[in-house]
């Protein structure tokens, strides 16, 4: 089988046993995983190992997320088409990825310079245009280009960060790993009026979320 054609098949197989049978029904969330080439945004070493259960490694002791978690954290974001998304944690840009394919517009900050330069190039590759990345600490979020319909953060924070909450539109959705290092509790923060509410999704783990708001 060419292995284009076996990624493809390995790919649909990951959709179907790890996240459509364990609860995520959204048909735009299935299908965006099935359109994205989750291999491309890892070294090729990698590749026949790339719709495995698990997270996996990105290089500068970073990791591309389990594609479940992915999955869910995107899912928790009740996305519609028309948002404008913040997240936080590019990494390999495989979440970026799944975001452009399900809001309008997403903006993405990586702390470290060479996960961004790459994911840059894979999203580029893959012709997805409607995104803004950059470098820095996004524990403090892009307040030049709030509010945010929805926020996501990709890495473990030791509690919400105070610039997500007000960088949130009314109604808006901010999904974060809030815990210790290591292990987490992924939290749902809805901004309603001057109310913030917040609901627990489960446990996770995550690797550190560092800057000013983070470890
Ligand atoms: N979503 C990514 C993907 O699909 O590959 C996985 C992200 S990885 C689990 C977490 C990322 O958060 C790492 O790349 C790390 O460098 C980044 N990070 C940690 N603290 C950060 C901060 N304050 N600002 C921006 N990025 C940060």
């Amino acid at each position: 089988m060419a292995p284009y054609r076996d990624m493809e098949v390995r790919r649909r197989r990951m959709v179907s046993d790890q996240i459509a049978a364990r609860g995520i029904k959204d048909p735009q969330v299935l299908k965006a995983f099935n359109d994205i080439p989750r291999h491309l945004f890892m070294d090729e070493a990698l590749w026949p190992r790339a719709y495995e259960d698990h997270p996996l490694p990105i290089g500068d002791g970073q990791t591309i997320s389990q594609p479940y978690m992915v999955a869910i954290m995107t899912d928790a974001m009740g996305l519609t088409g028309s948002e404008k998304v913040l997240e936080i944690g590019t990494g390999s840009g495989y979440q970026t990825a799944i975001l452009a394919k399900l809001c309008d517009w997403v903006y993405s900050i990586e702390y470290i310079a060479a996960l961004s330069k790459r994911a840059q190039a894979v999203l580029e590759q893959l012709k997805i245009f409607n995104v803004n990345l950059k470098v820095g600490d996004g524990s403090q979020g892009w307040p030049e280009e709030a509010p945010f319909d929805a926020i996501m953060v990709t890495a473990g924070a030791p509690e919400v960060p105070r610039p997500l909450t007000e960088q949130l539109a009314e109604g808006g959705r901010l999904v974060v790993p809030v815990g210790s290092r290591g292990i987490q509790t992924l939290m749902r923060v809805t901004k309603r009026g001057d109310e913030l509410i917040s609901e627990d999704l489960g446990g996770c783990r995550f690797v550190d979320l560092v800057g000013e708001h983070g470890w």
